[in-house]
């Protein structure tokens, strides 16, 4: 029988990183952390413990398992460069971020004849679920290693899916959030044709959620976020145009006609070209404002 993998390498303490890596290491695993803004490692090991790496390939080298939680995949490529050669046969490497499923299915390609095994196990619930260790987790890769690390998975997840081969999960990823992508445009715009035919905006929430027109932006993001204009969900605009790139990618490389996919794609890409960078995603209801002329809530 395989031994028990304690030792987790966790690069990326971002919004969702840290959280995930905090939920590891209440669970008693050894975890050993690194991200790109420095202090940022130190900063976890004080107020949650473990150690901080003083680099990414410090913190692979002495791991039974290398996680990474960070925007996109060239920045796991870049961690795969910069550790490549402290790497041991056994070691499995587990991609969570959103990434592309070509990219990490290169990566794995590479690393398997090192002995390395990949596996992908992108996440969704947000920080909220990051926090409580209820994200729901779809995983790709070797069934066998998949239930080695399902301990792991299992202090950061409560839904953990095997959706198939190595990518099949950031693919599942990327599909997941075009269709959540998809419900927040329209449940913004259906809000602004409310509001300007005389409705008001949180009571159109309230019927929607009792209704048919209910999805997860009108349960969790529309009075959160949006009505109250805080706009902090904690998941960038950025990385959601990232992530609609990706579903068309999947579409294009399997010749699916995608209009009404590439249609969302192009006005989350153009809210994130008009509002700037470092907006959380649920500022695109501003741009469904602007080509109204109007302000939601605004009873002016
Ligand atoms: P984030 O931008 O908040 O954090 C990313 C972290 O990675 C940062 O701390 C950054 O410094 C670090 N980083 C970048 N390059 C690095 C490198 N080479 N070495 C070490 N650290 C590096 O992003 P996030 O919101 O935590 O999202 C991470 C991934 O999870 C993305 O792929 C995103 O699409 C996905 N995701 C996010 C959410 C959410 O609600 N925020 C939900 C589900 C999935």
């Amino acid at each position: 029988m395989s031994a028990a993998l304690r030792r987790i390498a966790f690069i990326g303490l971002g919004n969702m990183g840290w959280p995930m890596a905090a939920r590891l290491q209440q669970a008693g695993f050894e975890v050993a952390v690194s991200d790109a803004v420095p202090g940022r490692a130190d900063d976890f090991a004080a107020r949650i413990g473990g150690v901080a790496a003083a680099d990414v390939a410090a913190a692979a080298g002495g791991a039974d398992v290398i996680i990474t939680m960070v925007p996109t995949s060239a920045h796991v490529v870049g961690i795969i460069d910069a550790i490549r050669s402290r790497l041991r046969p056994g070691q499995i490497v587990i991609d969570m971020s959103s990434g592309a499923p070509a990219a990490t299915q290169k990566i794995a390609a590479e690393l398997e004849p090192l002995g390395i095994t990949v596996l992908d196990a992108p996440v969704s619930g947000g920080v909220s679920r990051a926090i409580t260790g209820e994200l729901a987790i779809m995983s790709g890769g070797d069934p066998a290693a998949l239930d080695r690390v399902d301990p792991l998975l299992r202090a950061m997840g409560n839904t953990i899916h095997r959706i198939g081969p190595v990518g099949s999960g950031q693919a599942m990823k990327a599909l997941n959030n075009l269709v959540s992508a998809g419900g927040f445009l329209i449940a913004v715009e259906a809000l602004v044709i409310g509001q300007q035919f005389g409705l008001d905006p949180a009571v159109m929430t309230d019927v929607l959620n009792a209704s048919t027109g209910m999805n997860n932006t009108t349960q969790k993001k529309l009075k959160q976020f949006v009505l109250s204009r805080k706009f902090d969900s904690g998941f960038g605009l950025d990385l959601m145009v990232k992530d609609l790139s990706i579903a068309l990618e999947v579409g294009r490389d399997n010749a699916v006609p995608t209009p009404f996919a590439a249609l969302c794609r192009e006005m989350w890409a153009s809210a994130a070209a008009t509002l700037g960078k470092g907006e959380d995603h649920t500022a695109i209801a501003r741009l469904s404002e602007k080509l109204a002329g109007v302000t939601l809530g605004d009873k002016t």
